[in-house]
């Protein structure tokens, strides 16, 4: 049986429904499903079994700290790229040595804590970093261990505000740069080269962009082992596409066509690898819930309002993307569909959730999801508009809890604080 599925015509998460739910959540509110998130964990775990592997949560996905607990215990390590997110990982009780530290801008303070910590990598993207690095290393008489975040330079087909893996990407070194940037890291005093990384963007349905880019890598990988430099992970970083809608090829699918092209390059490294996949665990794990507010027919069209937003939800604005609208309560096949936008109280025409899309007619006050929105959702959401965060609630078997409850707009407006010359 599907996570998200319909029993008597009324849409459960688990064996919760989700009107019963939202009697006792004001909505809008995030809910997530714990079978989804361990099975999709589960699934990529066992597509590699055969390869030694850690597989790094990549927590900007989604980092709420229940989320984080539950992967932690099935034994996943941590993608981090901020300290805030280390400190999330720790608490939540990730081992150090499966942390890896991500990102371009890594401040003094991060990486001290990360040395402190004796973390498993930094993911080093520029060479100033890689100096960086070093010094604050040495001054706390420490050696850490780096990878270097290599830029094949590959077009991985997705949205280009997802794309990292071009030479116009800000993230990594140029693949053309990364012998020298390697033996200066062997060279420095305080710096281990442990591995080789990549992460050449996000929603990669287009595999052979990896094929392309571990190719590239690998051949780097044997280049340094002439020169005397071991690899002794390989980092393939995050990306793997998933489904938003039933057209799109399932999950399950392109993990075994992505682990096929894995398998057929890891046979020439013989080393350890890392994964770093986000979306892949979290976004088919979770759905927004929301109510319809008013629905507004216009000479043309009807928009369909409803209480969440893009402060709430802000990928279809951000990133022009799909996310699928059902009824809560399943509609009679032979209801008469119509076009509607579907759009959010928030005083921006971007606000939309949803354009032109096919929908039975609806009404105030009825529930509506989008579903796939436990990936880089709620962890991108704002205040905008003074509406508070929404709540996140987790669902396991027949059991749910609120693991985010939503600030009141008093709490909201305590974190402002008057100056006494007002
Ligand atoms: C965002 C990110 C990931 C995860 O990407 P997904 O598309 O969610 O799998 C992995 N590694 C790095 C370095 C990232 O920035």
């Amino acid at each position: 049986m599907s996570i998200f599925h319909y029993q008597n015509n009324t849409l459960f998460a688990e064996d919760v429904s989700i009107a019963q739910l939202a009697s006792t959540q004001p909505t809008p509110f995030y809910c997530y499903s714990s079978r989804a998130f361990s099975q999709h964990y589960q699934q990529f775990k066992a597509a590699f079994a055969s390869l030694p592997n850690t597989l790094c949560y990549a927590m900007k996905a989604n980092s709420n700290q229940a989320i984080l607990k539950l992967l932690a215990q099935q034994g996943a390590g941590a993608d981090v790229v901020s300290l805030g997110e280390l400190q999330r990982a720790i608490e939540a009780g990730f081992p150090a040595e499966k942390i890896v530290f991500s990102g371009v801008a890594k401040s003094a303070a991060e990486i001290k804590a990360a040395l402190k910590l004796n973390i498993h990598c930094f993911n080093v993207e520029s060479e100033p970093e890689l100096r960086h690095i070093s010094a604050i290393a040495q001054s706390m008489n420490k050696i850490a261990p780096v990878s270097l975040r290599i830029n094949p330079d590959v077009d991985p087909a997705t949205h280009a505000k997802i794309s990292t893996g071009k030479s116009s990407d800000k993230f990594g070194i140029p693949l053309k740069n990364a012998l020298p940037i390697y033996q200066l890291a062997a060279d420095l005093p305080a710096i281990e080269v442990c591995g080789i990384d990549m992460h050449i963007g996000s929603q990669i349905t287009k595999l052979s962009a990896y094929d392309e880019a571990i190719g590239l890598l690998v051949t780097l990988a044997n280049t340094l082992k002439e020169q005397g430099i071991a690899i002794k992970h390989f980092n393939f970083g995050g990306g793997l596409g998933v489904a938003y809608k039933d057209s799109d090829s399932d999950q399950q699918t392109l993990l075994a066509q992505y682990a096929e092209i894995i398998k057929k390059h890891a046979c020439a490294l013989n080393c350890h690898y890392i994964f770093e996949p986000g979306r892949f665990i979290a976004a088919n794990a979770g759905i927004l819930v929301t109510q319809v507010r008013y629905v507004k027919p216009v000479e043309e069209k009807c928009f369909v309002i409803v209480d969440a937003a893009m402060n709430d939800l802000i990928r279809p604005t951000l990133y022009e993307a799909y996310h699928q609208i059902a009824s809560v309560e399943q509609a009679n096949e032979k209801s008469e569909t119509q076009i509607v936008d579907v759009v959010g109280p928030v005083c921006e025409t971007g606000d939309y959730l949803a354009l032109n899309r096919k929908l039975a007619p609806v009404s105030e006050g009825d529930l509506l999801v989008l579903h796939s929105a436990g990936a880089y959702g709620a962890v991108q959401s704002s205040t905008y508009n003074s509406r508070p965060l929404i709540s996140e609630v987790l669902v396991d078997g027949d059991r749910w809890h609120t693991i985010r409850q939503s600030p009141s707009i008093e709490q909201l407006i305590n974190l402002d604080s008057i100056p006494n010359w007002l």
